[in-house]
């Protein structure tokens, strides 16, 4: 089936091509172009875009419910809500709160909805083995215990090469054998640092490795040793310094994951190319305290401390629009192609391009929502 969808703004990697055209077959995108430059095939169904800007639909790396549910019990319903928000591209992430029982289980839950929902491209495994003095529910972690293969191979192997992220934080004791046990499993895996407080040199020891993400930058994150009570050097640092380090954001709408200047400062030092918007959703029952209450993308543990957030992408783009300097083709950048070239799918998904998938986002100067398409239809 053809599609061409006329009087539209394109959003590309580049820039933005003014009243153009794009032309989708069969579910990818065959052309696109100015009015001029693109000529409408006759057998093609026509929709009116009425001035939106589309964009390549949002990939969301690091998310773990939404809508009200969580991925790990219902990865379907959590998928289904973000696709209404753009996210046509999502790795549901089981959180390092699940005890190993509870981890097959969610990886084996998201491995069937995988299967059915084609948003859903592999998971983001955010631990077990972090740091446990970092991150929500940090009192309750049930990873302290040394680093051991009769735990790790069971998740490992249920994840299987659905796991396309693990998280880890260089400081572990005997990292590097967990490490490795992934990477024979998948050898295409991606490693992350998050809840972490490694100094650079355990992150070096790291080697072969070679983390490319940072999780949720300057958000559960330590500086190490401070000697001689000058500043430490940690995650965060290293991550402002290393060029080929992607560095996840979470931009919520009062800026207190992190505070304005400082998702300034992240741009400053890694360009637009190398950040990556995350929602981090996740579905707490614990109610918000009273301070908060008037900021609906929180959210608490039972300690009172953040815990994830309730964002989705549409509205972490309108965020950072706020707390930076950027516009609307930076804000895809951030939200749809650079995670896509971070996990390695910008072959397929992150950008329109021709013959990439045409899962695209439909959005007012605004970043609200006006429609979605995925794989080449339109999600109602
Ligand atoms: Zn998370």
């Amino acid at each position: 089936m053809k599609t061409a969808i006329e009087n539209v703004h394109v959003v590309l990697e580049n820039g933005i091509i003014r009243n153009g055209v794009i032309i989708t077959e069969d579910g990818i995108i065959k052309e696109f172009g100015t009015k001029k430059e693109v000529s409408i095939p006759d057998d093609a169904q026509c929709i009116d875009a009425c001035g939106a800007y589309v964009g390549p639909g949002f990939v969301d790396i690091h998310v773990h419910g939404g809508g009200g549910y969580n991925v790990w019990d219902n990865p379907k319903k959590v998928a289904a809500f973000l696709l209404s928000h753009g996210e046509t591209s999502i790795l549901p992430s089981p959180p390092y709160e699940l005890n190993c029982e509870e981890y097959v289980c969610a990886a084996k839950t998201i491995g069937l909805a995988m299967k059915e929902c084609p948003s859903i491209k592999g998971m983001y495994m955010e631990g077990p083995y972090i740091n446990v003095k970092y991150g929500a529910y940090a009192h309750i972690n049930p990873w302290r215990h040394p680093i051991s293969k009769d735990d790790y191979a069971k998740i490992v192997d249920e994840a299987g090469k659905d796991a396309k992220v693990w998280v880890v934080a260089p400081e572990r004791e005997g990292i590097t054998e967990f490490m490795d046990y992934a990477r024979k499993v998948n050898p295409d895996v991606i490693f992350a640092i998050g809840h972490s407080e490694a100094t650079p040199i355990q992150i070096r020891k790291l080697g072969k490795f070679r983390p490319k993400i940072l999780t949720h930058a300057m958000n559960a994150t330590g500086r190490g040793d401070v000697p001689l009570g000058t500043r430490g050097y940690g995650p965060d640092e290293y991550c402002l310094k290393e060029s080929e380090m992607y560095a996840e954001l979470i931009s919520d709408s009062c800026s207190i994951h992190v505070h304005s200047e400082l998702q300034q400062l992240i741009l400053h030092c890694k360009g637009v190319e190398k950040v990556i918007l995350i929602t981090d959703n996740i579905h707490n029952a614990t109610p918000t305290p009273k301070e908060f209450a008037h900021i609906d993308d929180l959210n608490f543990d039972d300690c009172g401390s953040l815990s994830g957030s309730r964002l989705t992408m549409d509205q972490a783009c309108r965020n950072i629009m706020c707390s930076t300097n950027c516009g609307i083709a930076q804000a895809f950048l951030m939200a749809s192609t650079n995670p896509a070239k971070a996990i390695a799918m910008d072959a397929e998904i992150g950008s329109i391009d021709i013959g990439k998938r045409a899962d695209l986002v439909f959005v007012d100067d605004w970043f609200n929502v006006k429609k979605v398409m995925i794989g080449g239809s339109f999600i109602k």
